[in-house]
């Protein structure tokens, strides 16, 4: 392995905003050698997930910050190119903390363990970092435990047109209630509501979202599913029903402005959320890994059915992802965002 290079970002700085290359640079090195307990993984898959930007800040979200020059964080499905130990096999398939590199070293230091994926696999690759991974296990929980929507009810879910937003707005559907979105785009909206199924869906770019997402909630709002915050939010919690819960689970608008001398939009008022009698909760899927397969058989279940949709975008090459991830920030994807870093070489 020894002349083969390993393309890898490393975190130079804490970003101010966008991420520049000066704050995550690019570049080569030799491959890590393994010794024993430990696995050589080849990135194939890399998953973009806001998080990424947050892990880069000086905040304490589900992981401690990547440390200065350190290689960036990131989930992904790799092959085991070597191995020694006894638990993997050179060709299998893993998924795990990859990082935005193209090779990784599988040991008892990860802070979340590799997992062997079973052959075949389950879904195609991209599925399993979404609808059917991480993302989508995200939407779950916070539909079904939190959100509980009922038939009938009217349900928001913002960052519609995303990974966590389109799935969590297709459960919402398939639990029978009336699902609308907000996206940055007319061609995302249009996306959410011919693709996805939701009813409605609002362009929040448009002078007047509000007035639009006043007629597409006509009812008021039993259930919202947040992703961005701000001034969306805000708005839904005006028109909040008695007794409506809200699953907060993330806050992407906010996620740009860590480390930067500019405050994010500002913070929301809870009013509304005690005059309604709402249920405000938060939740992190990491926390909640044992309940991951029944979640999975659950999104399982919707996708045989053809009531889940999975969609995702992928950008080839590994050293594109530093440009993707900030065009995460701008709305670039619908559904999953993917690097695809690989071909697989040697797998079963
Ligand atoms: P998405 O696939 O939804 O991509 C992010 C989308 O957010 C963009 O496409 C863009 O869509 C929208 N967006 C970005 N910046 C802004 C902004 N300033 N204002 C409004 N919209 C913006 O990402 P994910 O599905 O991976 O994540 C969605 C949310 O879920 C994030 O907040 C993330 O942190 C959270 N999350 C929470 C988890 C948990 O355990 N609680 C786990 C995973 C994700 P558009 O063009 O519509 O603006």
């Amino acid at each position: 392995m020894g002349q083969v290079a390993n393309r890898r970002y490393r975190l130079r700085h804490r970003p101010a905003g966008t991420v520049t290359p000066v704050d995550l640079e690019f570049g080569e090195e030799s491959v890590p050698s393994i010794g024993p307990g430990q696995a050589l993984i080849r990135t194939l898959w890399l998953s973009l997930d806001p998080a990424n930007r947050i892990w880069m800040s000086e905040i304490h979200y589900n992981m401690p910050p990547v440390p200065i020059g350190g290689i960036m964080r990131g989930f992904g499905i790799g092959e085991v190119v070597e191995s020694r130990r006894e638990d993997m096999r050179p060709g299998d398939l893993v998924s795990g903390i990859t990082g935005w590199a193209d090779y990784a070293v599988a040991d008892a230091t990860n802070l979340a363990p590799f997992t062997v994926l079973p052959s075949p696999l389950p879904g195609p690759p991209g599925s399993l970092l979404g609808a059917l991974g991480h993302t989508g296990i995200t939407a779950y929980l916070g539909v079904h435990d939190i959100g509980r929507p009922r038939p009938g009810e009217t349900m928001v879910v913002t960052a519609a047109a995303g990974a966590v937003g389109s799935v969590a707005g297709q459960i919402g559907k398939a639990r029978g209630a009336r699902v609308v979105g907000t996206a940055g785009a007319a061609s995302k909206c249009d996306h959410v509501v011919r693709g996805f199924g939701f009813e409605a869906c609002v362009n929040y770019r448009d002078a007047d979202w509000r007035d639009q997402l006043d007629a597409a909630t006509p009812d008021g709002v039993d259930v919202i599913f947040e992703n961005v915050g701000g001034q969306v939010f805000e708005h839904l919690l005006d028109r909040l029903n008695v007794g409506a819960r809200i699953a907060l689970c993330g806050l992407i608008s906010e996620y740009n402005s860590y480390g930067s001398p500019t405050p994010a939009q500002g913070r929301i008022g809870v009013d509304q959320i005690l005059m309604n009698r709402a249920e405000l909760r938060s939740f992190l899927v990491l926390d909640h890994i044992d309940r991951f397969p029944e979640a999975v058989d659950y999104l399982r279940g919707l996708l045989d059915a053809g009531t889940l949709v999975h969609d995702e975008t992928v950008v080839e090459g590994l050293e594109h992802a530093r440009e993707a991830l900030n065009q995460m920030f701008t709305g670039a994807n619908t559904g999953k965002l993917l690097i695809k870093v690989a071909e697989p070489t040697s797998v079963r």
